[in-house]
């Protein structure tokens, strides 16, 4: 197993009536030419809880920082004009606390921070994860 050292949380930059999930992103992200899904879990709307690439594989989600971390995905994170926009659903938020919960206990010291903590031109996605998970 590879060494995680980062929890890194993103939005799909899609609006809240967009009810997508991991075989759309699937598909989007085989079009930029990547092996599928950069993400390791996707959180839909619902709060159903998708896997993405396995663990164990390095994703694609944060540039200079897929090789030690795990990227998770909401659903969501813009209005329906493309503005970011914290649109996170409550089941989301429990669904994703869950599942921090569990990777912090198999990953242990691991960071949870989101994906415009590592890359100041981003707004991903589209609230402050430190302050939500740590506060
Ligand atoms: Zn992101």
């Amino acid at each position: 197993m590879r060494k995680i050292e980062k929890i890194i949380i993103h939005c799909t930059a899609t609006p809240p009536e967009s009810n997508i999930g991991v075989s759309e992103i699937d598909a989007w992200h085989k079009e930029k030419g990547w092996k599928g899904c950069g993400y390791h879990y996707v959180i839909k709307r619902d709060g159903e809880i998708q896997k993405g690439r396995r663990v164990e594989e390095i994703g694609a989600h944060t540039k200079g920082f897929n090789a030690k971390s795990i990227g998770i995905a909401l659903v969501g994170g813009v209005d329906k004009n493309g503005k970011a926009k914290d649109t996170k659903t409550k089941k989301q938020e429990e669904s994703l606390r869950a599942l921090l919960g569990e990777l912090l206990r198999e990953f242990e010291g691991a960071v949870v921070l989101g994906h415009r903590d590592l890359d100041k031109n981003k707004e991903c996605p589209s609230f402050d994860v430190k302050e939500w998970f740590y506060a």
